[in-house]
């Protein structure tokens, strides 16, 4: 009995951009730009500049300090979210209205 315990993942190399590290954050196929960092503003935020294949996206890392009040940290992890809901509506609105954006396919419910 013939046995695969793991896919074969094959991509094709595509050139470094004018903006990403050239450095080990670059891999393969996806091409990542030195960090942008805001911080003394509470906590810090970092922004990296990502291409993978030929689609470009912003990652966002945030480290957001969470008051020791349990009913305290749980509202600034609901500001949080809709924060973030609200970025993501002003940075890509079109995303939004793409077709099959509407349920989450994986557990077949509408998006929140
Ligand atoms: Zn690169």
């Amino acid at each position: 009995m013939k046995t695969r315990t793991m896919a074969r993942i094959q991509r094709t190399e595509t050139p470094h951009t004018t903006w990403c590290a050239r450095d080990h954050r670059c891999g393969v196929a996806e091409h990542r730009s030195a960090d942008l960092t805001a911080d003394e503003i509470g906590g810090r935020a970092w922004l990296t500049r990502v291409r993978a294949g030929d689609v470009e996206y912003i990652e966002i890392r945030a480290r957001i300090p969470l008051h020791s009040n349990e009913n305290v940290a749980r509202r600034q992890l609901s500001t949080a979210l809709n924060l973030m809901r609200e970025l993501l509506a002003l940075v890509a609105p079109g995303l939004a209205r793409l077709p099959g954006r509407d349920q989450r396919r994986a557990i077949g419910r509408p998006a929140a």
